[in-house]
């Protein structure tokens, strides 16, 4: 596997790619991938230039260089204005611009998959980190990244942005002998589905990327990207995944801690951001991109439906929002318009699970982006990639069927249990059995927390010491 140097979407105040088709104008930010060739070298990522360091330096030798030139206090006077004015003016134009900007659309919106809450508008932040350093260990392939302030004019007047992307362990080998009924070797030729999934710490993690990986495991051809919403990694998970067999990409990718407090919050968006991100540091420019939420349920002829998209599918989504159901509505095989209950001014009112991008599309635009924009993900996103309507392939027999469901898993708090440690030993199964459930983050035992734990043989429930001393 080769090297890769991983950089955030940076800021880029840049225009709609849907000008170059002459579509309609929008003012959104404009986020753009950059690729740092300097920054690779001997499979190894080499150190990258900390432009945030530079620039303190850049702004003090012009300020000397400036106070050289005043020959009279008039002058320096015209001068210390300025210094004032202009970063107030910066000030000003970055941070209250944005939100009026915002605030336009901001009239009663509501969550698009609950049908409740208004929308919170989020000020998307103008500096971005960039992960600067990664020891590169072939085979069990560990990229240890640490992030640096990307520098650059515009933002040094925003907040930093704290997006961080560790590659916990990835494997390109396909270990399955049969997918389906044939030998995984009669698939070869087929495109490759690289199916991203979020996911984060809770208690029904676990269970949830269980049923979802046996699902995978009948689908031939494909790099599941699972991109974890924490700091680190989770060396629990890390050999869950790598035990299905199923070729993987395991990363670490946490929100930025300022969006946690955020209600909305933009939930799973960091991690499709480093999956983005690592698509394009791959260079690939085949096979087909496909969001796939780790609490959905797929059925898997969605699998042979997206597996030739030529730009963008778009199929319904079955359990989204007031009508159970969102999608294209499609004429004489075009698709011509859509169906959800919450349009809030996107001009793809589709859920994240409702479509699949080939990346030979995706390439041709350069300034893909998915902003921290809770609700408004997928519509951006797909802006970003410059999609016209004529240009959508409706899938599952003209959007007939539902090859996806929106499911979702109750949440609850992960559960203690009062045991007693002493018993917690060789002697029986429950030590083991609760230290499992404890690196899952399912449940713990305690000693004196939580309801004490019922016991019980014959219909009778007994003492601890009763059973396990
Ligand atoms: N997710 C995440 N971090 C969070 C919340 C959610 O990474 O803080 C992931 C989650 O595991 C799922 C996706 O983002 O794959 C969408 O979240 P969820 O299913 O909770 O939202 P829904 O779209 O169903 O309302
Ligand atoms: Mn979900």
């Amino acid at each position: 596997m080769p090297s890769a140097h991983y950089q955030p979407l940076v800021p880029r105040a840049d225009h709609d790619q849907d000008h170059e088709h002459g579509h309609n104008n929008d003012d959104d930010e404009r986020w753009t991938i950059e690729t740092d060739v300097q920054s690779q070298s001997n499979g190894r990522i080499r150190y990258h230039p900390q432009l945030a360091e530079e620039l303190p330096s850049m702004g003090g030798g012009m300020a000397a260089s400036r106070y050289g030139r005043a020959g009279n206090s008039g002058y320096r006077r015209f001068v210390y204005i300025m210094l004032i004015l202009l970063p107030a003016c910066f000030l000003i134009y970055f941070v209250i611009g944005p939100q009026s900007q915002d605030s336009e659309d901001a009239d009663g919106d509501i969550d698009p998959h609950n049908g409740i809450g208004k929308r919170r508008h989020i000020k998307l932040s103008l500096t971005t980190t960039r992960l600067t350093t990664a020891h590169y260990h072939p085979f069990h392939a560990t990229i240890i990244a640490s992030k640096s302030t990307h520098g650059s004019i515009r933002s040094m007047m925003g907040h930093a942005l704290n997006e961080s992307l560790h590659i916990c362990s990835e494997s390109h080998e396909d270990r399955r002998l049969y997918i389906g009924d044939k030998p995984r070797s009669a698939y070869a030729q087929l495109p490759v589905i690289y199916f991203v999934t979020p996911t984060y710490p809770r208690r029904e993690q676990i269970p949830e990327l269980t049923r979802l990986a046996y699902t995978l495991l009948h689908v031939p051809r494909l790099h599941w990207l699972v991109a974890n919403d924490r700091e680190g990694c989770d060396t629990f998970l890390d050999t869950q995944i790598n035990g299905f067999g199923i070729p993987y990409t395991h990363m670490a990718s946490p929100m930025p801690s300022e969006y946690r407090k955020a209600k909305p919050a933009p939930r799973g968006v960091a991690n499709r951001r480093a999956a983005l991100q690592w698509l394009h540091q791959h260079n690939l420019t085949n096979g087909v991109l496909y969001f796939g939420d780790d609490d959905n349920t797929y059925d898997l002829r969605l699998f042979s439906e997206i597996r030739h998209t030529q730009r963008v599918s778009m199929f319904p989504v079955g359990l989204i929002a007031e009508y159970a159901i969102s999608g294209p509505v499609v004429r004489e095989g075009k698709v011509v318009a859509f169906l959800d209950s919450w349009v809030a001014g996107r001009r793809w009112p589709v859920d994240m699970a409702g479509f699949a991008v080939s990346l030979s599309y995706m390439a041709q635009y350069p300034n893909v982006n998915m902003p921290y924009k809770p609700g408004y993900e997928e519509d951006l996103f797909l802006r970003s990639i410059g999609l016209h309507i004529d240009q959508i392939e409706p899938r599952g027999n003209n959007c007939t069927e539902i090859l996806v469901w929106h499911t979702q898993t109750k949440n609850k708090k992960s559960a203690v249990v009062r045991l007693e440690s002493r018993y917690m030993d060789e002697r029986s199964n429950l030590g083991a059995l609760f230290r499992l459930l404890e690196r899952m983050g399912v449940a713990r035992a305690s000693e004196h927390e939580g309801p004490v734990a019922t016991i019980s043989k014959n219909g009778k429930s007994k003492s601890h010491a009763y059973f396990l001393s």
